[in-house]
């Protein structure tokens, strides 16, 4: 389509190069960075959508088939318990600590994550600088009572008694404390996260494959603001053609070269 093509050729136009994007880095104290399971990856825990991920064993169960149905609750709880077992060890990697140092330095307005694993707030990035879309796992919570739990102790409930665990108070049904499809966004979040978004003056995307809504609008949000945005991810998204910087590869590698680059900004 020629509107379309021309779209393209106008954004590649406009790309820049490494160096550019890490001068732009080292002037700047307004970043943003957007994290998808990619960026954990390299700390053992798989994402969703590359091969052998996530969705290739499992199906998603909906929110409301969580609340409905004791079936579907012993097959998001036999998904957790396995995932449980690697993310209880992980530990956060050269990305996470990337995002951390850019905060050290004074650069980082806020991170916004959708991963649930906590390694960002591991790596020693303060709370107050992170918004996870959607939620955590390292909490577990009565969704009548709002009690929470420590997820060892659901766990070693859990394990070899399948039956879905409830809460010890009320005896309501207990959650991970994600977010899952059918589930409303958290308000708060959701408020920080855009307005983070609108003061970036850099939007930095780190492995995300860009089609989980409404999280993956913050980058659109922030391009169309006038921000830089950069996509670091080791497959093509819908959004490259889009970004001021693009690099398709492995984040750890990526961080690596990139540390150096940017050292005296
Ligand atoms: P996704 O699985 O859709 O996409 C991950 C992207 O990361 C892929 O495009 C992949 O090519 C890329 N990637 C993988 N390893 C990489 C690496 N080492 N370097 C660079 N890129 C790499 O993940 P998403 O966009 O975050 O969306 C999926 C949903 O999955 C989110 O809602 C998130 O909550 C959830 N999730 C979270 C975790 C976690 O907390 N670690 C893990 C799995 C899924």
């Amino acid at each position: 389509m020629p509107l379309f093509s021309a779209r393209r050729l106008f954004y590649k136009f406009l790309m820049m190069t490494l160096e550019e994007f890490a001068g732009a880095i080292r002037q700047s104290r307004e970043i943003v960075v957007f994290t998808g399971a990619g960026i954990s990856t390299e700390s053992g825990i798989p994402d969703f959508r590359s091969p052998g991920g996530i969705w290739s064993r499992y199906r998603a169960v909906s929110f409301q088939e969580f609340i409905r149905s004791e079936e579907s609750r012993i097959e998001a709880w036999k998904r957790r318990l396995e995932t449980y077992a690697v993310d209880k060890n992980a530990k956060p990697n050269i990305g996470h600590y990337f995002v951390q140092s850019l905060n050290e330095r004074g650069k980082l307005i806020g991170l916004i994550t959708q991963n649930v694993d906590g390694l960002h707030s591991q790596s020693g990035l303060p709370e107050d600088k992170i918004v996870e879309l959607h939620g955590s796992n390292r909490t577990i919570r009565c969704l009548e009572c709002n009690k929470s739990y420590e997820p060892a102790i659901i766990m070693e409930r859990l394990a070899g008694n399948f039956s879905s665990p409830r809460c010890d108070d009320c005896g309501g049904i207990l959650k991970s404390a994600t977010i899952s499809f059918g589930q409303a966004m958290p308000e708060r979040a959701m408020r920080q996260a855009q307005e983070w978004t609108e003061q970036a003056r850099i939007f930095i995307v780190m492995g995300s494959s860009l089609q989980v809504q409404p999280a993956a609008s913050f980058p659109v949000i922030a391009r169309r603001n006038g921000a830089v945005l950069a996509i670091i991810n080791r497959e093509p998204t819908t959004l490259d053609e889009y970004a001021s910087f693009a690099h398709n590869g492995a984040i750890g590698e990526f961080c690596q070269r990139f540390n150096t680059m940017i050292a005296d900004g």
